[in-house]
């Protein structure tokens, strides 16, 4: 697997427990506005072995481990990784993800506390937003229905990047969700520029108010409960 860079402690990643952050390195998608563009090339980071990454991120003052990316699924070894990290006794694995291969996510799925779910858009134009190869919806699809269908924690979050996207956009994720049966917390966060992100290609986005994303709390599915997060 190859590893971007780790983090020992974070506080904010997953919420009431301090983890240790793993970045994976390469990306199947490719959205404008990633915050970790540097490493979504699948020749970024460093290739490293189970026992070398579980020996990097133990001893650590965390109570747990964040996995994120780049796409970590995109790692056919991610559930190794997992079960090792496991079997250190951790009280709580998280793992990020935006769903494009559930045969991974599936077999991820025992070693897994909780799981952040990025959806990018409404269904319709996820290969627009993601840039990717083929359309990733039926994948990302898939993916949340094992969620739903499991024990691990499933909350699902939403960037929302000023003048490319919409807030009726977040409207219909949320009623989508609940029309999948899901009840509880929708995340929306909002773009920012960072050292991440790239010039070029964030020229026509600006980092939205979160008014835009307010005048739509009250037309949400009862059993949505929409968090809004300003970074
Ligand atoms: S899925 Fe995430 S890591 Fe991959 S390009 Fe999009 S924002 Fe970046």
């Amino acid at each position: 697997m190859r590893i971007a860079s780790v983090i020992d402690i974070s506080l904010v990643d997953v919420p009431k427990i301090p983890v240790t952050v793993i970045f994976t390195a390469g990306c199947n998608m490719d959205c404008p506005f990633c915050q970790n563009a540097e490493i979504i090339p699948l020749k970024s980071g460093t290739p490293m072995k189970i026992p070398e990454i579980v020996e990097r991120v133990q001893g650590n003052m965390s109570d747990g481990y964040c996995i994120t990316g780049g796409e970590p699924t995109i790692h056919r070894d991610l559930p190794d990784l997992l079960k090792a990290l496991r079997d250190t006794g951790t009280s709580h694995i998280n793992l990020n993800t935006q769903g494009t291969v559930p045969s991974v996510l599936k077999r991820c799925l025992p070693y897994l506390d909780s799981v952040w779910f990025d959806l990018k858009t409404v269904p319709e134009r996820y290969a627009e937003v993601t840039r990717a190869r083929s359309d990733p919806w039926p994948h990302v699809l898939k993916s949340m229905k094992l969620l739903l269908d499991s024990s691990v924690a499933f909350w699902p979050r939403t960037t929302y990047v000023g003048r490319w996207m919409h807030p009726e956009e977040i409207q219909r994720i949320a009623e989508f969700l609940a029309d999948l049966g899901f009840e509880g917390g929708y995340l929306v966060q909002n773009y920012i520029r960072s050292s991440g992100t790239r010039e070029l290609e964030t020229e026509d986005f600006e980092e939205p108010s979160s008014d835009e994303i307010e005048q739509i709390r009250e037309r949400l599915p009862p059993t949505i409960s929409l968090k809004i997060e300003w970074r």
